[in-house]
């Protein structure tokens, strides 16, 4: 390669490959690929979106402190409201992710995630130039164990999805043992990005874990449940020193006037979420039942999708998902998660719910 040489592990990065989105000679898809919102987005939002197109010429508020101020006021830690001041928002929690990797890391460093973890933890810490180190799972879930085994003097940040990419969580009292294992060096981010669809008992999102430390940060995503994976929208809550940190790392106007707009509506529509939530439940249970039924193994999931297991060498999740797709049915493959034999399927409306089982069982003959 001629010209300029980029920095150690640039070129290293896989090209990310998002979930398929169409099929050559079909008009219409059922997408299921990408964990979106089953319901759309919340005419709220929309309306709020809408508003702002008269105002495009002007720069959005670099604080986005509207935003923060309703997501402070929705989301409780522990009966109180969040503290607006230890919020940031980003470009998707994909930005923030980026931001946390590149304030905390760089060469010589290491970034701890576990093997199923979120793809792009990897992809953040080898474009820092630190050491992406992937931690076997216990069941498709985090091992706390095996992580904090596995964090070195030259860790400086460790990525739990939680809910997992597998569909997998970790309980409130594992990430208290693994955070309690860390030592003060090493940043622990939790990511929540399907904390909305999540009803046990034993979950935390991780926001009671913020108040509590100086090396606990948790990140939220409006791509999932609030449905505004077009908008570009993430946020976390973190400690002071973090917080004081990302706002001098991100761009000062690092999210649309429209995003913060439709973000404030969105976060005040909880009916719209409450909705999503009980759909999501009725859905996945379905789903999975149906699996069961057809004899298909599959992760039991607390998400938005389900990972069905595929391994009889005439029935592989590769034919599986050409079957589906032949269909109209987009699903997507696990093999970025070193899951090649898993299909992730997104939980849809009813109908589409309906057609990813009516295909499969045509599939499996
Ligand atoms: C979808 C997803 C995200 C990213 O969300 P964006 O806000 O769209 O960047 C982060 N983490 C996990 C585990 C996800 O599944």
């Amino acid at each position: 390669m001629n010209g300029p040489i980029p920095r150690g592990g640039v070129l290293e990065i896989p090209i990310y490959v998002p979930g398929r989105s169409r099929v050559d000679g079909r008009d219409r898809v059922i997408k299921l690929s990408s964990n979106e919102s089953a319901l759309g987005t919340s005419e709220k939002a929309i309306a709020a979106y809408q508003a702002l197109a008269g105002d495009l010429h002007r720069y959005p508020d670099g604080a986005a402190s509207e935003l923060r101020k309703a997501i402070a006021r929705v989301h409780p830690a522990g009966g109180n409201a969040l503290n607006a001041d230890n919020i940031v928002c980003g470009e998707g929690s994909d930005e923030i992710i980026h931001l946390l990797a590149a304030a905390y890391a760089g060469s010589g460093d290491e970034i701890v995630h576990t093997a199923h973890g979120f793809v792009m933890y990897r992809l953040a810490a080898l474009g820092v130039g630190a050491e992406p180190v992937a931690v076997p799972e216990r069941d498709w879930t985090p091992d706390v164990d095996a992580l904090l085994d596995r964090v070195t003097d030259r860790c400086r940040v460790v990525f739990v999805s939680n809910p997992n990419p597998t569909g997998t969580y970790l309980p409130r009292d594992e990430l208290t043992r693994l955070h309690d294992g860390l030592p003060d060096h090493a940043l622990l981010v939790i990511d929540a990005a399907y904390a909305e669809y999540v009803s046990r008992d034993d979950y935390a999102s991780g926001l009671e874990f913020v108040g509590a430390a100086d090396n606990v940060v948790m990140t939220r995503t409006f791509s999932k449940a609030y449905g505004l994976a077009g908008l570009r929208l993430g946020w976390c809550y973190g400690p002071t020193g973090v917080i004081e940190v990302l706002n001098r790392l991100r761009g000062p106007f690092n999210v649309t006037a429209p995003a913060q707009a439709a973000g404030v509506a969105a976060v005040e529509d909880t009916e719209f979420i409450e909705r999503a939530r009980q759909h999501n439940e009725t859905w996945s249970s379905w789903l999975q039942n149906e699996l069961s039924r057809m004899g298909v193994p599959y992760i039991p999931s607390v998400a938005n999708f389900v990972c069905a297991e595929f391994s009889n060498e005439s029935k592989s999740a590769t034919a599986a998902i050409d079957h589906m797709m032949g269909d109209g049915v987009l699903v997507r493959d696990m093999n970025a998660y070193g899951l090649p034999n898993h299909v992730r399927i997104t939980i849809g409306l009813e109908e589409e719910t309906r057609a990813v089982v009516e295909s499969l069982r045509n599939f499996l003959g």
